[in-house]
């Protein structure tokens, strides 16, 4: 069975000495009380949970999948009995409003914790993000009421959530949805229509589901501007069964322990949430919850693929080393650490892993600052800086955790292809988190033109900013200075050129979009990890340092620079080479 530890060590190196977590916390009322060992205990209490109740239904969930039954949905053996002792220890609420309920952890701290159930076992996992999605919508858009009502009951685990917008003919243009909502007495609605895709539509892990429904009221204009949203639960107040039922399950190339299902509302009683016809805002709350979660899910995905790639490196005896010094004596062949090439595929899983987890806390910090800060104008930059950087940590994490996932494949040769050491699982895990949550060219599209070109690439230079001001404040090693400066140029450069050139070729943000994104996502990693370098640098100097770990990280934050980096020049030369080879095809020229 594949293994996998929690980055415990990783975790509080990021969080503690490179982005002080526990300064940011001090400064603001709701997190005052959290300092490094609360959050240290619940790192470790999570990775715990993690490697003993989620990992070893990894396998097994994913070789037995979800049965569907005459409309009732079975998960995989064992994961009630998990759910129940991750519900029972409080985890589902961890982010939650503490006045219902819920524990008020800041949000870099509950994306470590994400990381870790997402890497152990998405499937089970998904139950869980959906849920807390759901709650953080209620808290933001609900009625007092339904918070009461609601809110206490999701972060108990007792009622899981999920979010209903995709139908048979709106995938990721929402604007295309048919529900129908129409109104009954006071905010009461009748809900009528069929969702696809859903996670979590049913299931036997909580007697009751709440989902979130996008739908359109008699009269509601046409496109996106008509969307109202509903809450509507599967078991009413008074214990009668609502009319909404799973019509089927999908059968899928992974995560086969979370169940996706085809919602049927047949006059299903659900309840508006915020105003008429402004349900897609309020829905985005979730979204973009849940695209940082995916996001999550990528990132867990190339560490748990990263760390069985390497288990089996060191062990797996082929070829002889290069050089002499590194060959065993008296031996036929040494292990693949030795071979240029696995340490390539090896370390650029640990370059994308590690700095993916500094970049999730970095996002994560800047949540907590949009929501706690009293400083406004650091909560407004930081808010932006969210908005800006959400679609990117969805994308680009999924991306790279994909790639992680066939580059650790890669590392086992035949063995990563068959079954047997779950490396072919966790491709086939991740692959759907570039697809959900609006796909990735969806995100990559949400970050060039909305905003970026129409917001006249202000957010974009406010990111810039905090990169040049690093490498200006002298933290930034010489060695790692020119490549930072030119990525930073080529961002810089790209984006006046996408908001330059836009408004007189429609087409070009779309062609842009991909690669501007990866862009995006690379100097951030360049960014970062220069910075860890740096603190891995001066943690070198100081008595009794954790010399592995600190030089492992420089190692592999000069890899980073020497060789993932530079990819910025040609990211820049296919964005500044505009529309006019992607558009120039006729379509019957295809
Ligand atoms: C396992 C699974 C779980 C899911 N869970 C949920 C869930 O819980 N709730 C829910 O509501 N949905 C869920 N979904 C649906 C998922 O979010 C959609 O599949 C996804 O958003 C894409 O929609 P689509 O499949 O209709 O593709 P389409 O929208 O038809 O897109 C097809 C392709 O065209 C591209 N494309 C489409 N429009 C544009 C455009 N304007 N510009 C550029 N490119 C474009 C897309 O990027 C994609 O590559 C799930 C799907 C799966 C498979």
């Amino acid at each position: 069975m594949p293994g996998y530890t929690a980055p415990r060590r990783d975790l509080s190196f990021v969080l503690f000495d490179v982005l002080d977590a526990e300064a940011h916390w001090r400064a603001m009322a709701a997190t005052r009380e959290v300092d490094r060992a609360l959050a240290e205990a619940i790192v470790d209490a999570g990775g715990t949970l993690a490697e003993s109740a989620f990992l070893p239904l990894n396998a097994s969930g994913d070789a037995e999948g979800c049965r569907f039954d005459d409309g009732a949905v079975s998960t995989p053996r064992g994961f009630a009995q998990a759910y129940r002792s991750y519900a029972e220890g409080g985890w589902t609420g961890l982010g939650g409003e503490p006045a219902y309920g819920g524990q008020g952890m800041p949000k870099m701290l509950t994306v470590a914790v994400e990381e870790m159930f997402f890497a152990a076992n998405t499937s089970l996992y998904l139950y869980s993000a959906l849920s807390a999605g759901a709650a953080l919508l209620i808290s933001s858009h609900g009625s007092e009421a339904m918070k009461q009502r609601w809110l206490p009951e999701i972060y108990a685990g007792s009622t899981t959530g999920t979010m209903c917008l995709t139908e048979p003919q709106a995938g990721s243009d929402l604007g295309l949805l048919r529900t129908r909502a129409e109104p009954l007495e006071g905010d009461e609605y009748s809900l009528t229509g069929t969702k696809i895709f859903i996670t979590g539509g049913e299931h036997d892990l909580t007697d009751n589901i709440v989902h979130l429904v996008l739908a359109r009221l008699p009269d509601a204009p046409e496109g996106s501007r008509g969307i109202s949203l509903f809450l509507v639960p599967k078991v009413l107040d008074d214990g009668q069964r609502n009319a909404v039922a799973a019509g089927a399950i999908e059968h899928k190339m992974g995560i086969r322990g979370s169940a996706t299902c085809v919602l049927n509302f047949d006059g299903a009683r659900g309840y508006l949430i915020g105003e008429p016809n402004r349900g897609l805002a309020c829905m985005f709350t979730m979204m973009n919850y849940e695209r940082l979660s995916i996001g999550l899910q990528g990132l867990g995905a190339g560490e748990i693929a990263y760390q069985n790639a390497l288990a089996y490196a060191r062990d797996r005896l082929q070829g002889r080393a290069p050089r002499a010094e590194d060959r065993r004596e008296n031996a036929a062949a040494d292990n693949l650490l030795v071979h240029p090439d696995v340490r390539r595929l090896l370390l650029t899983q640990k370059a994308y892993n590690e700095g993916g987890r500094a970049f999730a806390a970095f996002v994560g910090l800047q949540l907590d600052i949009a929501k706690f800060s009293d400083d406004e104008v650091a909560a407004r930059d930081a808010a932006d800086l969210v908005a800006l950087l959400t679609p990117v940590a969805k994308a680009y994490f999924t991306d790279r955790g994909f790639e992680g996932t066939v580059l650790a494949q890669q590392v086992l040769g035949g063995h990563g292809y068959v079954g047997e050491w779950g490396l072919e699982q966790f491709v086939r895990d991740v692959r759907i988190a570039q697809i959900y949550e609006g796909t990735n060219g969806i995100q990559a599209m949400d970050l060039t033109d909305r905003k970026t070109a129409r917001d006249g690439g202000r957010m974009a230079g406010l990111f810039a900013d905090r990169v040049a001001a690093f490498l200006a404040d002298g933290h930034c090693p010489e060695r790692l200075r020119p490549g930072l400066e030119a990525a930073l140029e080529a961002f810089r450069r790209s984006t006046a050129f996408i908001v330059e050139h836009s408004a007189e070729d429609p087409a070009l943000a779309g062609s842009a979009a991909c690669d501007y994104l990866e862009l995006t996502g690379l100097l951030a990693y360049g960014w970062l990890w220069a910075w860890m370098v740096n603190v891995a640098e001066a943690g070198l100097e100081e008595d009794g340092a954790d010399v592995d770990f600190l030089q492992g990280k420089v190692a592999t934050g000069n890899f980073f620079h020497a060789r993932l980096l530079p990819l910025s020049a040609t990211l820049e030369q296919r964005i500044s080479s505009g529309s006019a080879s992607i558009m120039a095809l006729a379509a019957q020229q295809f």
